[in-house]
């Protein structure tokens, strides 16, 4: 018998790995190679500063202007489906002042537990991959942005104790002359990091075979066997496992699974585009995010990813072509000199970001079964979050009390 995390994306390997460190045998199953999941072509950001959840009311209704544009970073296609009219209702339902500020604490938490944790873990794999502690810029060009950007500067400093100094676009320039005369000003959140998702995985996938955590790729679950309130088999279409415990961490294809055990779970998958410039002629010094355009920018070693949009449109990782101009052009709004061509359709990566309605993961134990958990939900903060989503996972498995409190993460909470 062995503990089966179901997905091999960034969020499974690291429930694996705090489960192996617990002594628990794991099991990891994926369906396909996992090596082109939502985990590797992503920004790349460890973000507290990211402690506000997606759901908020200005999202909404920048969220419907957006919708009839067809070029927009935001985008829900219309379609008669169950999950998402739950979803969508449930989204609204949370995007208000209050819920917005009862979560933001708890998101807060879980991600300054991942970021010590992503780099103790950094240390402990030999800084075998990149992860650099510079910090992160809000860019912005619009005087409205910039006003809502030191309010949540000030909001991160008092309640939580950040220093996120906020720079014009002189003081910007004296850290990357690059920035543009059209960016007027920046935040600047000191505490975040960034690092390289493919080193990342890669070194974390090789540790886990290494300390004895089995890797099952390229196999489709075929049923699972459940007794009373007991998952006791998993049955693919190459073997039967015996289960300890079950975890379903399969990102956005979470949904899928859960109906087959009766578990409802609002999620939705949001398609997000990157792509990756090979050495530049000249590249940006800290990672940064384009507020008004939803874009996120990286330097990653001699490279430079740029990336964005989220689109609710399904499972579906179809490039939608003309989404892709705007992302280019807003990094050449906000940079001199970068000059960036806008690359070809089949060169742009596509994931999917698994997102909760209320803008905070699901982890935790299903309330009808003794061995299902469920680990996902968290949309643009998958890396952020996964080292703490990792071990709190694993402390409820194995009965220990959680670092942090874990009932606003709980899975049957709508
Ligand atoms: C453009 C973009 C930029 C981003 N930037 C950042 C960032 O800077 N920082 C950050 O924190 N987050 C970022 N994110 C979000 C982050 O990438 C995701 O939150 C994270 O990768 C989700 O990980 P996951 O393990 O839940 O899902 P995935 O990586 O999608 O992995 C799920 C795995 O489950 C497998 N699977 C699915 N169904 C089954 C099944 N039935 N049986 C077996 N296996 C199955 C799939 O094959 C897949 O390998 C970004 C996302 C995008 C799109």
């Amino acid at each position: 018998m062995a503990d089966i995390v179901v997905g091999a994306g960034v969020i499974g390997l690291h429930i694996a790995l705090y489960l192996q460190k617990s002594g628990r045998d794991v099991i990891v199953l994926d369906r396909n190679e996992a090596d082109h999941n939502c985990s590797y072509g992503n920004a790349g950001y460890i973000s507290p500063s990211h402690f506000i959840p997606l759901a908020t009311p200005g999202m909404v209704w920048q969220g419907l202007k957006w919708m009839l544009d067809n070029q927009s970073p935001f985008y829900i296609k219309p379609r008669l489906n169950a999950n998402l009219i739950k979803w969508g209702w449930l989204f609204w339902k949370n995007a208000n002042h209050r819920t917005v500020q009862k979560n933001a604490p708890h998101l807060f938490r879980l991600l300054k537990l991942s970021r010590s944790l992503s780099i103790d873990l950094h240390e402990e794999l030999g800084q075998s991959f990149t992860l650099k502690q510079d910090g992160c810029l809000m860019l912005y060009t619009n005087k409205k942005t910039g006003h809502e950007e030191e309010v949540l500067a000030r909001q991160a400093k008092n309640d939580y104790g950040l220093d996120v100094p906020v720079l014009d676009n002189r003081e910007l320039k004296l850290l990357d002359p690059l920035i543009s005369n059209k960016v007027l000003g920046g935040a600047y959140y000191k505490i975040d990091c960034h690092l390289h998702p493919r080193e990342m995985m890669n070194v974390l996938k090789a540790r886990l075979v290494e300390k004895g955590v089995k890797i099952v790729l390229n196999e489709n679950i075929k049923s699972l066997d459940v007794h009373g309130r007991v998952l006791q088999n998993v049955i693919t279409d190459c073997a039967t496992y015996p289960v300890d415990n079950f975890i379903i961490a399969a990102g956005s294809w979470s949904p899928l699974l859960c109906t087959q055990l009766g578990i409802d779970l609002p999620l939705q998958a949001g398609k997000g585009y990157s792509h990756t410039y090979q050495q530049p002629h000249h590249n940006i010094q800290y990672p940064a995010i384009l507020v008004d355009h939803r874009v996120a920018m990286t330097p990653m070693g001699n490279d430079l990813r740029v990336g964005g949009t989220m689109e609710i449109s399904g499972l579906d990782l179809n490039v939608s072509r003309q989404r892709i101009p705007p992302i280019i052009q807003a990094a050449n709004l906000y940079y001199n000199d970068l000059n960036l061509p806008v690359p070809p359709v089949d060169q742009v990566w596509a994931g999917l970001r698994p997102v909760s309605p209320d803008g905070l993961p699901y982890i935790g134990k299903d309330q009808n079964y003794k061995n299902v958990f469920v680990a996902t939900g968290h949309a643009m903060i998958g890396i952020s979050s996964a080292a703490a989503t990792g071990l709190l996972l694993s402390q409820m498995i194995t009965g220990q009390t959680t670092e942090i409190q874990m009932d606003v993460f709980r899975v049957n909470r709508f």
